[in-house]
């Protein structure tokens, strides 16, 4: 195992402008940045910084790079193909196109979705992945992918030991169970509690800190597929190890209704009382809270990762977001897969984060702004990595994980308020550099060591491939889909 740290040349960007963290806000600063084994390692007068390496930053703005704390990269290949589906229908969907990846497409659909964030200025990324039960030979390709792209990634193991009750087709009301004759395997089949946590044991042992930029999480499905004792277990495997411990949360109402029929208390409540709720966690979407709950993962100071295109496109619903930061819980932003969020655009989501609560019913006194758009989607997402550098903020001892703006571009000139106009205007064609971990991995349209074209060529044909196979999943779930929207009478 390479580290990244120990090699990166000494860079210095040189008379840039940057948004500085000072007394809880983030001002313009004109400096020279200096970066050494991957860290910033000085904040200097513009002119004073040396180092063998010199990035000129007259006229560009230095920003900390975008977290994206939730997504799959299976998923990446699957733009265009869930317009109008809820979770139940795309969920499925999914299966039909993901179930039985070998190591290149695993490869090329996480090859794929680098490409597209760093362009748009996100520099690190928590991959729930794959979407059936990890095993440990899948880990490797996707570690070396990101490692290769210079992307840093949280891969976050995906796993469960209990059924999919939340989609399973025989609770929704009026669906003809005969569409479930034909489904073939089931790729949701559940997998024991010590072959789950040896997967995970074998993944952090081989891929924890690959390359300086790989770091490992167990990442249970969701608490409502899992069972206590392998919740249980797997955080204690990321209390160990010092990792953090990612799920989906309470995405959708019947989700909450399960664990209210199951535990006769909400999910949150139950994942407290087995003593686990606490900082390791990042909880994608978190939709289905009520006050009880926030004011929980608040104390606890576990991790909300709020999803809003995601939610609203498959109608998933609006998490309380305004309520959650005013109570104090960390809040990351993440777009989710690319076939409920077709943009993977952490700018977008941040925007989205801010509109949503405004069309929603949330009193003017209580809207978030730019500032706290901006945090969750930088220092959000560092809380949501629970482990490894710090990430999220330009300041010395955090990572060189960069990204440098055009201030002559649309969305920026002139540049009347950098966080409104990096939230509401910027979408990433702004973006002409991008630095992790000191090195520069993106620049003027060309990525450092991966041939983009390629990686386009081989997704087009790994998406012939996929339709080609598992027609069984397929015609299941093109029968769910038309029995749901007979049933919704539509
Ligand atoms: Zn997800």
């Amino acid at each position: 195992m390479d580290d990244r740290s120990g090699t990166a040349a000494d860079t210095v960007i040189r008379r840039c402008t940057a948004l500085i963290p000072q007394d809880g806000a983030l001002p313009l600063r004109d400096c020279d940045i200096v970066v050494r084994g991957g860290l910033i390692a000085g904040i200097v007068a513009p002119g004073d910084g040396e180092a063998a390496t010199v990035i000129e930053g007259k006229n560009r703005l230095a920003a900390p790079g975008l977290v994206n704390a939730h997504t799959h990269s299976p998923l990446n290949v699957l733009r265009g193909t869930a317009d109008g589906m809820d979770h139940v229908g795309f969920m499925w969907t999914n299966q039909a196109d993901t179930a039985g990846s070998g190591e290149e497409e695993i490869a090329i659909g996480a090859t794929l979705g680098a490409l597209d964030m760093l362009r748009s200025g996100i520099t690190a990324a928590i991959d729930h992945y794959p979407e059936q039960n990890c095993t440990a030979e899948a880990v490797g390709p996707l570690a070396r992918a990101y490692a290769g792209i210079g992307m840093r990634a949280a891969i976050a193991l995906r796993a469960f030991d209990m059924e999919y009750d939340d989609i399973d087709p025989a609770r929704i009301e009026g669906v003809d169970l005969s569409v479930a004759d034909d489904l073939g395997d089931n790729p949701l089949e559940p997998l024991g509690v010590d072959e789950i946590v040896a997967v995970c044991e074998a993944a952090a042992d081989a891929w924890h800190g690959h390359g300086g930029l790989v770091s490992i999480m167990p990442g249970p499905s969701n608490p409502i597929r899992c069972s206590d004792e392998m919740l249980v277990r797997c955080h204690e495997i990321a209390a160990a190890r010092d990792l953090g411990i990612h799920t989906h949360l309470l995405e959708t109402r019947i989700q909450r209704t399960l664990a209210q029929e199951r535990y006769g208390r909400t999910m949150v409540a139950q994942l407290d009382a087995l003593g686990i709720l606490d900082r390791r966690w990042s909880m994608a979407h978190t939709v289905w809270v009520d006050e009880d709950d926030i004011g929980l993962l608040a104390d606890r100071k576990s991790v909300v990762v709020h999803n809003p295109h995601s939610n609203a496109k498959i109608g998933a619903g609006v998490a309380p977001v305004a309520r959650m930061l005013a109570a104090g819980v960390p809040v990351a932003l993440g777009t989710d897969g690319a076939s409920t969020n077709d943009t993977l655009s952490i700018h977008e989501a941040m925007s989205l984060a801010l509109l949503l609560p405004r069309v929603s019913g949330v009193p003017r006194s209580d809207w978030p702004g730019a500032p706290a758009a901006f945090d969750m989607a930088t220092r959000g997402g560092a809380a949501a990595f629970a482990s490894g550098p710090r990430l999220g903020a330009i300041e010395v001892g955090a990572a060189a994980d960069l990204v440098l703006y055009d201030l002559d571009a649309p969305g920026l000139a002139p540049l009347n308020d950098p966080l409104q106009q990096l939230v509401f205007a910027e979408r990433g064609r702004g973006v002409r550099a991008v630095m992790v971990a000191g090195e520069t991995v993106y620049e003027d349209g060309r990525f450092a060591s991966v041939d983009a074209d390629a990686a386009i060529r081989a997704a087009r044909e790994m998406r012939k491939s996929q339709k080609a196979r598992n027609r069984a999943l397929y015609r299941f779930a093109e029968a769910l889909e038309a029995a749901q929207e007979g049933a919704a009478g539509r």
